[in-house]
């Protein structure tokens, strides 16, 4: 339920109130400055933490030297913890009366099973706040000073993972390629750069041509950040050449235009030059 409070978290209410509280917040992309103040505010009062992945270590400083802080990402080789032992951990410490934050990296619900883990406490009887952070497309194509819309250009944007569970049939990229040529749309691909090459193929197989501009943003927002710039054609090539590796985010669209022109003055005429 929301409490109606501009300036609150939106609460989602479980079956019974617990003693603590658990928020699920957005650790954004990487850089610190891209916290929103109410993150700020979750990370600061937390009194137990749990870390994922790609939540970089800049933000998990900020927290209070006596927080408990539990990383539970695959950093370092590790294996991942398994998200049932998270939500036991998450059930537990807010029945011992824990301000428990789940810090997430990006936004808590773009990509980040969000969803499910809200379902789960709540059927826990756990009270959970989300607090929204900046997803790493936005940030990805913001850095190259590129909008993600443009009248010219795009009327609209996809978030969309090359990464499917595998249960699933997988992504139809040809309807998405139809449907990204005809209204105009950016499309933002998370988790896509070791499928690059599968993914233009079928993208150019529904009907985006070669020529659309894409760029590959690695490390968005982090002191380690790169990118690089080709046509929807030479994708996988340079992903290759470029050793591009995750955490990346692939951009396909025309708003990319100036930059390849200005990256690849050869693109013009449909070819990458270098
Ligand atoms: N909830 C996150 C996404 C989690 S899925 C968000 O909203 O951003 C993990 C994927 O996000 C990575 O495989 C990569 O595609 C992308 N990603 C996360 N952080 C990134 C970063 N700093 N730079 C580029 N891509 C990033």
């Amino acid at each position: 339920m929301n409490t109606g409070k501009p300036n609150q978290p939106a609460v989602v209410k479980g079956l019974a109130r617990g003693v603590g509280k658990c928020t699920l917040v957005g650790a954004g992309p990487g850089d610190p400055e891209l916290l929103t103040l109410k993150a700020l505010k979750a990370i600061e009062a937390a009194t137990v933490l749990l870390v994922d992945d790609l939540v970089s270590d800049a933000i998990v400083a900020l927290a209070s030297a006596r927080a408990r802080v539990v990383h539970v990402g695959k950093r370092g080789g590790c294996k991942s913890t398994p998200q049932a032992f998270i939500e036991k951990l998450i059930i537990q410490a807010v029945r011992e009366g824990e301000n428990v934050v789940r810090l997430k990296g990006g936004d808590p619900f773009i990509f980040g099973r969000g969803g499910e883990e809200v379902a789960h406490l709540q059927q826990a009887g756990i009270e959970v706040a989300v607090v929204n952070g900046i997803t790493a497309g936005l940030a990805a194509v913001t850095s190259l000073g590129v909008p993600l819309t443009h009248r010219e250009h795009a009327h609209g944007v996809v978030f969309v993972t090359g990464h499917a569970k595998s249960s699933d049939k997988g992504m139809d990229w040809g309807a998405l390629a139809g449907a990204a040529h005809s209204a105009r749309l950016t499309l933002v691909i998370y988790m896509g750069v070791s499928a690059a090459g599968h993914i233009a193929a079928h993208l150019l197989g529904g009907g985006l041509p070669g020529e659309t501009p894409v760029a590959i943003v690695e490390n968005a927002s982090l002191p380690g950040q790169r990118h690089a710039v080709s046509t929807l054609s030479g994708l996988q090539e340079t992903v290759e050449r470029e050793a591009m590796v995750s955490p990346s985010v692939i951009v396909v669209g025309n708003v990319l235009q100036g930059l390849l022109a200005l990256t690849h003055p050869a693109a013009r005429d449909g070819t990458t030059g270098d």
